[in-house]
């Protein structure tokens, strides 16, 4: 999800290089995004976009006249429904179009600050692609050429950043969505399971209201219930994920990078181990014939290719810590 990295960096030895970089590239440098709104929209985006309408229009136009009408049962699901829309609505709105560029430092108090070197001091760090001081909690989006406080993702489906200015309207969308996908979801089952017991309620609800055959409402039911539980399954492991990281004080980049450090430990020390066992057999002597043209030199186990790459990748991501 993360698919940005960080460029910045208090490590005074980076500055040279760093800065050349900048400036070389800087001729052709675009104006920051501002929000999730520009231009250029992201094919996730879009595809948000035209999903979003559909799910509407599945309830409100399918669902919504096959709901019981009884004591009220039908305003109350509607009602919480088109509660849970608008908030979706509102949510997206205020996540899209907030932009969550860090503004701790203005730039040339920063300047000024970071030349007499008290960058540090402040627990302040200086991007070399924006050129000024940012917060420590801070990463460079590459997709959006901007720092972002406590940055969390780069988020495709929304085309913007989420960080500290807009998380909390993204927790939001996630709790609305997940509502309503829930919502729509439970009444395609229970419609579904009437429509196999042959109600005669939603038979005429369906002969009044839709002109549809039961046939064709059972299959638009069906396909219903798969779409929407491929969504709520994303939506609900999305939603546990962020109140782990909520629960542990991290956002998704931080987690990303605790688990990639994770798991290249674990496979260094994988290698290791079995290098380790493969050195300490007894080696082989001279004169056995199966040794013949071995020499006496100590026999290292050869290495797989995924343990090539996975060597290579720690050489590349370490050099790159550098
Ligand atoms: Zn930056
Ligand atoms: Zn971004």
């Amino acid at each position: 999800m993360a698919s940005n990295s960080c460029c910045c960096s208090s490590d005074s030895n980076n500055n040279n290089q760093s800065s050349s970089n900048n400036i070389a590239g800087s001729n052709q440098k675009r104006p920051p995004r501002k929000n999730g709104f520009q231009y250029p929209f992201h094919l996730f985006q879009v595809a948000t976009w035209l999903l979003f309408p559909l799910i509407l229009v599945q309830y409100y136009a399918f669902l919504m006249p096959l709901l019981w009408s009884s004591e009220g049962v039908h305003i109350l699901l509607t009602v919480i429904y088109t509660c849970s829309a608008v908030g979706t609505v509102v949510a997206v709105y205020f996540t899209v179009g907030t932009d969550p560029i860090d503004e701790t430092y203005s730039g040339n108090e920063v300047q000024h600050q970071h030349r007499i070197g008290q960058s540090e001091a402040n627990n302040n760090i200086h991007c070399y692609l924006c050129e000024r001081d940012v917060h420590s909690s801070s990463k460079h989006c590459r997709e959006c050429d901007k720092c972002v406080m406590r940055f969390d993702h780069h988020c495709k489906w929304l085309n913007t950043c989420i960080g500290a200015k807009n998380y909390f309207y993204f927790l939001c969308i996630l709790v609305a969505v997940k509502l309503l996908t829930l919502e729509s979801l439970a009444i395609s089952i229970a419609l579904l399971v009437e429509a196999f017991t042959s109600s005669e309620r939603l038979m005429d609800q369906i002969d009044m209201l839709l002109g549809l055959s039961m046939d064709a409402v059972k299959g638009l039911l069906i396909a219903s219930i798969l779409i929407l539980l491929v969504l709520v399954t994303m939506l609900v492991q999305l939603g546990s994920f962020h109140v782990v990281l909520l629960y542990r004080g991290l956002t998704t980049y931080d987690f990303i990078v605790l688990e990639q450090k994770r798991l290249r430990d674990k496979e260094q020390e994988r290698i290791r181990l079995k290098l380790q066992k493969q050195n300490n057999k007894p080696q082989p002597s001279p004169e056995d014939p199966r040794s013949e043209g071995r020499g006496t030199e100590m026999q290292v186990a050869p290495i797989s290719g995924s343990e090539q790459r996975v060597a290579r990748g720690y050489e590349v991501a370490t050099t790159e810590d550098a």
